[in-house]
């Protein structure tokens, strides 16, 4: 390269972290946290390597053990239909659909899983993206814009605020399931914004609580904003027929003006999906980034979800088994005094510790004596919020839901000794 002809090098004085990695003090924080797992003699806990599919157990280096760690809430990841549909795509149709869906990618197999999907949230019209993430961040960037205000709800998922921050438009967190506190927020300032956008979710994903949906859905209705409820935990797994929380609650879905869904967790497959208007759908499949401009989810992953959905509207039993493990453990931690936070009626039992280092030591011990049970640490949760989340599968049996507890409050309650004998 003749650098001669070149303008002076930039001056000296700009630090390393402007633009390199290793100085990144984001980075150097990772590292640190990982650095003071090692002084004490403890395994990175992310990352782990699971030799298979993951259910009510699971297969974690080698050992098998007890699993609360996957979302694969009714075992539909190693279902034999399931699996069978997946492979029977491939056959057919190859490994990938080779381009974007409005070009080249689109299959039939596409489209059927859409009308069942939009059939099975009892609304018009849905549309497959190539994840939850995916479908989240989309909808919220496009649809919005400077001049727009979204609210969401403070727990909301990272791809929510993702999202909201590409969109352009103002967005503000309101304190959790505080419907009354985003009342009078809309009540201050609709009027100094143009669309306004209203984010919730089904089932929260580090509490395990619902939203309270009818009261959004009035709000919905009396500021005329746009409703967004993420069902990413909650399809499959609330209500009686797993629709989700308009079922448990009575609700016409059409209230809902966007309805967000990822295939990865009940459903057993992965992409995720946009459901609601036909307007909506048709608006977005025609515009909305993240789906123009990306390849159509892959034949065997859009067979396994209209495989796995199938199952679910044949086999409700399944959910109500799934609801009576998640009352057992809840019940059985609450006795154990554990402190399960906010969770109710969902497969999703949050155990708060309070603290990173705490939590992260006490999800290994629990490894080490069988069962897995994965971190929740911060920066992705308040450090005072630090927790291990337990996923509940319909597969457990009641015998491994006893042990887990008996062990994770025997572990829990040494630990606690351990530390305030340190700290005496
Ligand atoms: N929303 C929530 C609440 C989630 O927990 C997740 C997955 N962790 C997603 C969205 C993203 O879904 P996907 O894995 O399909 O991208």
């Amino acid at each position: 390269l003749a650098t001669d002809d070149l303008r002076p090098t930039v001056p000296s004085e700009i630090p390393q972290e402007m633009f390199g990695f290793s100085a990144l003090p984001e980075y150097r924080q990772v590292r640190q946290m990982a650095d003071q797992l090692g002084e004490l003699g403890l395994p990175n806990p992310y990352f782990q390597v699971l030799d298979g599919p993951t259910s009510a157990t699971a297969s974690v280096e080698g050992k098998e053990v007890i699993n609360f760690a996957g979302y694969n809430y009714l075992g539909l990841a190693e279902h034999a239909e399931v699996k069978q549909a997946a492979i029977e795509a491939i056959h057919k149709q190859g490994t990938s659909t080779s381009g974007s869906r409005l070009i080249s990618g689109e299959r039939e197999i596409h489209r059927e899983l859409e009308s069942e999907l939009a059939k099975f949230m009892r609304v018009e019209s849905s549309m497959l993206m190539s994840g939850g993430h995916a479908a989240n961040e989309t909808t919220i960037g496009h649809l919005l814009r400077t001049g727009d205000l979204i609210l969401h709800d403070s727990m909301a998922h990272s791809s929510i605020i993702t999202g909201a921050n590409l969109s352009g438009a103002r967005r503000r967190p309101y304190p959790h399931n505080d419907w009354r506190e985003l009342d009078e927020i809309l009540h201050d300032i609709r009027k100094d914004y143009r669309r306004v956008l209203i984010v919730a979710e089904g089932v929260y994903g580090m509490e395990g609580d619902m939203c309270p949906l009818p009261e959004l859905v009035e709000i919905r209705n009396r500021h005329k904003t746009w409703l967004m409820v993420n069902e990413a935990h909650s399809l499959g797994t609330i209500g009686k027929t797993g629709r989700g929380v308009h079922e448990h609650f009575g609700i016409d879905p059409s209230e809902i003006d966007i309805w967000i869904g990822t295939l990865s967790k009940a459903l057993g497959s992965s992409g995720g999906f946009v459901a609601g208007s036909h307007d909506l759908i048709d608006y977005l499949k025609h515009t909305a980034s993240g789906f123009v401009y990306s390849a159509g989810l892959s034949p065997s992953s859009t067979a396994a979800a209209l495989a796995a959905l199938k199952l679910i509207e044949a086999n409700p039993e399944w959910i109500a088994k799934l609801h009576q493990n998640s009352e057992l453990v809840r019940d059985l931690a609450k006795k154990a005094g554990l402190n399960i936070g906010g969770s109710e009626l969902s497969p999703v039992v949050p155990i708060i510790v309070g603290d990173s280092m705490m939590t992260m030591i006490l999800a290994q011990k629990l490894l080490a004596d069988g069962v897995n049970a994965r971190p929740l640490t911060y920066p992705a949760v308040e450090e005072s919020a630090a927790r291990l989340r337990l996923f509940v599968n319909a597969h457990h049996t009641k015998d491994q839901i006893r042990q887990t507890i008996n062990k994770l409050a025997a572990l829990w309650s040494k630990l606690q000794r351990e530390n305030h004998a340190s700290a005496g």
